[in-house]
């Protein structure tokens, strides 16, 4: 069995980096890969500026007990004002630009004005309350480099550096199929033995999180010649993710199919849950082969295709870990998997409470719903107690972190 990093890293060879780009407008770049270092057109503050509502004057002009100016003219944000005549001061407000001749601000709260002249009860340091022009950003200056998400944030910053389009990464096509006879959609009836599908639809909520273009290929049943059929439509997309099919299993033909129709690595990765793993080429297409219990796949999406997709986007992915203390303790009498539980996340008396849910199953999936974070058990390790500490995954895509929910359990 391979261990869980091994397996990533082997998906993550294997994959190549797509090496077609895209220009897209600043403001539709939220969650695309950069494919380039944008560099800022202009600086930030562009000019100098006022931090706050107040009065620009020279420092010289008052000493250090203050002072009277006379108030020559005012400035708003977005004047081009004239240069401030020496022994006089300038009304400002926030984000105006700064007169040439001024070195300081000083707040309106602590000004009396009246009759254009303002009275200042102590002078001001050079510098005071000033936004100097590139203390932020400097014109010219690499603002994030290649490979990297962009972010609201980052958006917020090229905007500000005048950068109205972006050169990314184009987005991955991934088809995304259900495999069993089993399998029903939500608003049909089920007979006797059938269940609702519900991979496909966590898959491709988390696809769409993620940024990518998701593809609904539906359901096959476990016949060879309908997974035939439906592997067809792959030759269009950049990746293929199957759920059910990979085990060992009488009907479990995955496998079968894929070795005949493109290559195949067949892995039982030491994970818990999620063991069967498929992963291979079909045409031009990756193909991953998820298992069927709803916990197994999201937990296989999470730590293999998630890596797979940003790496094929140029991005570096590196699962985020943080460190909890255990809400309440867990034992296993086998080790030799990494076993990924599924927790709730609680603040409490200022420590960061990791509390295994007791649904754990692997097709428990509102067990899992009512989670925030995995704790994740080493391959080697038996468990943990109450109190000790714990490793902690985050959930990103397949909860709600941070939101309120019911607890369910209780
Ligand atoms: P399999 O990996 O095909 O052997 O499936 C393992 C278990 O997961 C079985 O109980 C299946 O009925 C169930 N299962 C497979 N695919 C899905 C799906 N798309 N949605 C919900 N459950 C599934
Ligand atoms: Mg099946």
């Amino acid at each position: 069995m391979l261990a869980v990093e091994e397996a990533r890293n082997r998906v993550l060879e294997a994959i190549r980096p797509v090496d077609e780009v895209e220009v897209v407008p600043t403001a539709e770049a939220a969650g695309r890969y950069l494919a380039e270092s944008p560099r800022a057109r202009v600086g930030s503050p562009a000019f100098d500026n006022s931090a706050m509502d107040g009065y620009a004057l020279r420092a010289a002009d008052l000493g250090e007990a203050g002072g009277e100016l006379p108030v020559a003219f005012t400035v708003a944000a977005g004047d081009d004002p004239r240069a401030l005549p020496e022994g006089t001061c300038a009304r400002i407000m926030t984000g105006a630009a700064l007169p040439a001749g001024a070195d300081a601000v000083v707040m309106q709260e602590k000004v009396e004005a009246d009759e254009g002249r303002a009275r200042f009860a102590e002078g001001p340091s050079p510098g005071a309350n000033i936004r100097l022009a590139g203390e932020d950003i400097a014109p010219g200056a690499g603002l994030a480099g290649p490979g990297e998400r962009v972010s609201p944030a980052l958006i917020s910053a090229l905007a500000t550096a005048g950068i109205g389009a972006v050169r990314v990464a184009r987005r991955p096509r991934v088809l995304v199929l259900s495999t069993g006879s089993e399998l029903r959609d939500p608003g049909e009836p089920v007979g006797p033995g059938e269940i609702y599908d519900s991979n496909r639809f966590a898959l491709l909520a988390m696809l769409r999180q993620l940024g990518v273009e998701a593809v609904d290929g539906g359901r096959v049943p476990d016949q060879m010649e309908a997974l035939r059929g439906a592997l067809e439509q792959a030759a269009e997309h950049d990746m293929v993710l199957t759920s059910g099919g990979v085990s060992v299993g009488e009907f479990d033909h995955v496998k079968a199919v894929l070795g005949e129709k493109g290559e195949i690595g067949f892995w039982k990765v030491a994970i818990k849950p999620g063991k069967p793993f498929a992963f291979g080429r079909l045409g031009r297409a990756y193909f991953f082969g998820m298992p069927g219990n709803p916990v197994s796949a999201l937990i296989t999406y999470q730590q293999f295709v998630r890596p797979a997709l940003i790496h094929w986007m140029g991005g570096r992915p590196a699962p985020v870990r943080i460190n909890a203390v255990a809400g309440a303790g867990y034992q296993r009498e086998k080790a030799g998997r990494t076993e990924f539980l599924r927790a709730r996340l609680e603040w409490s008396g200022g420590q960061l409470a990791a509390i295994p849910l007791s649904r754990q199953g692997s097709g428990m999936i509102w067990g899992m719903s009512r989670a925030h974070a995995y704790i994740v058990v080493d391959a080697g390790s038996h468990g943990f107690r109450t109190g000790e500490a714990v490793v902690v995954e985050p959930g990103s895509e397949w909860c709600s972190f941070g939101e309120p929910q019911s607890r369910g359990e209780e």
